[in-house]
């Protein structure tokens, strides 16, 4: 049983500075760093140090930083012998960080930009045994849309992190099992305010009368949700040191999806998922703060 990734990669440029410049103005910032990102990206990581059949679609360019986005996946135990190559620049993310803690981030889509859902990607999927596709938003919507009618016709378990927010035509929502927006996302989609679960949970079932079958609205420090029509599930988020947030949603997506390909039960999938998002918080960074299995299930027992 295992999980397809269809999704973007970015590398993430974080410079920190004592202030952003004004327009016209040099400042001279502190520090560069350079992290393997991009929520695709993200998500393979994640779901590849939880179980062990995970493979990534995406597209990175022919630059110096295909090679480093490239070695994250393989290091993570991500296949990634479907890789497309595109002549140009691979995504970029620009992420500025002020002394304040304030970030701006301008985002160059590059290689992610040029994804296309081929005849090889829907042979491959036609001749594995993917029990699960997982994608975010960062890919031309179409191809995103053409993996979901794949993925739907090999009987795969689809679920689409609907980030960052796109509208949605209503024959793409009939390809999604599971879908899971964060708050803010699912307060663009439904119109409504969300801040806790006594909101998530009534817009929960706006998102299902749109069409969804399954909605999680994860709510940060403040848990998660699951609603479908046969079940409502609430599960708070575990209390940790927390460090760093990002990727946090990335990190649930994946371990929900990495559950759900072994077979978990929505409501043991979800404690999972919102396990290995808060061991997450734990650490900085994005793909590189994911825990293993291993250390889900331990996390887990304290509470047993
Ligand atoms: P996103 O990163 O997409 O904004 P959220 O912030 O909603 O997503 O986080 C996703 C999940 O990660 C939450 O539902 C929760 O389970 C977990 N999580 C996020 N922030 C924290 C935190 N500070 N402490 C514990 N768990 C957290």
């Amino acid at each position: 049983m295992s999980v397809l990734v269809v999704g973007s990669l970015n590398m993430d440029l974080v410079v920190t500075m004592k202030r952003f410049p004004k327009s016209g103005e040099t400042v001279t910032a502190e520090d560069l760093t350079l992290v393997p990102g991009g929520k695709g990206l993200n998500q393979a990581v994640a779901a590849a140090r939880l179980v062990s059949n995970v493979s990534f679609f995406g597209a990175v360019g022919t630059d110096g930083y295909a090679d480093t986005l490239q070695a994250a996946l393989i290091d993570a135990g991500a296949d990634i012998s479907y890789l497309q190559k595109v002549v140009g620049s691979s995504g970029v993310a620009l992420i500025e960080v002020e002394e304040s803690g304030n970030n701006r981030i301008s985002i160059v889509p590059g290689a992610n930009k040029e994804f296309v859902f081929d005849q090889s990607l829907l042979q491959k999927v036609k001749d594995s045994n993917y029990s699960v596709l997982l994608a975010p938003l960062e890919n031309p919507i179409l191809e995103v849309e053409e993996s979901f009618r794949v993925a739907k016709e090999a009987g795969m378990t689809t679920i689409l992190n609907p980030a960052p927010y796109q509208h949605l035509n209503s024959k793409f929502l009939s390809l999604v099992d599971i879908l899971i927006p964060n708050q803010h996302e699912a307060s663009l989609m439904t119109g409504s305010i969300i801040s806790n679960k006594e909101e998530a949970i009534p817009a929960a079932r706006k998102l299902l009368s749109a069409g969804h079958k399954s909605v999680i609205i994860t709510l940060g420090k403040e848990g998660a949700v699951f609603v479908s029509e046969a079940e409502v599930l609430f599960q708070e988020a575990f209390k940790v040191d927390t460090v760093d947030t990002t990727a946090a949603g990335d990190v649930f997506c994946a371990a929900f999806a990495a559950q759900i390909s072994l077979g978990a039960s929505n409501k043991v999938a979800l404690k999972f998922a919102s396990a290995a998002a808060a061991i997450s918080t734990t650490k900085l960074g994005a793909s590189i703060s994911a825990p293993t299995h291993q250390a889900v299930d331990t996390y887990l027992k304290r509470f047993e």
